[in-house]
């Protein structure tokens, strides 16, 4: 971790992840970066098939297709 935390710091990867105006959702609890639709699309998808496989027959969401079906952040679970 850098001496200081600076905006671009994601908190969820501990790392510096800068955006800039083609950016396309960034997480205002951790930090993270969804750089493209696409990047949100496929973490949010990638934590469902983590819950379907940690807890078998839970009820878990269909995968989203679309980035404004996604409504929290897949790294720290926070709201957008
Ligand atoms: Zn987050």
């Amino acid at each position: 971790m850098p001496e200081r935390v600076t905006e671009d710091w994601c908190f969820s990867h501990g790392r510096v992840e800068p955006d800039d105006e083609n950016t396309y959702r960034v997480c205002l609890e951790c930090s993270h970066v969804f750089q493209t639709e696409a990047d949100l699309i496929r973490d949010h998808n990638a934590e469902l098939a983590e819950v379907r496989v940690r807890q078998p027959g839970a009820p878990v969401l269909p995968d989203a297709t679309s980035g404004e079906e996604i409504w929290t952040c897949p790294h720290c679970i926070h709201d957008f």
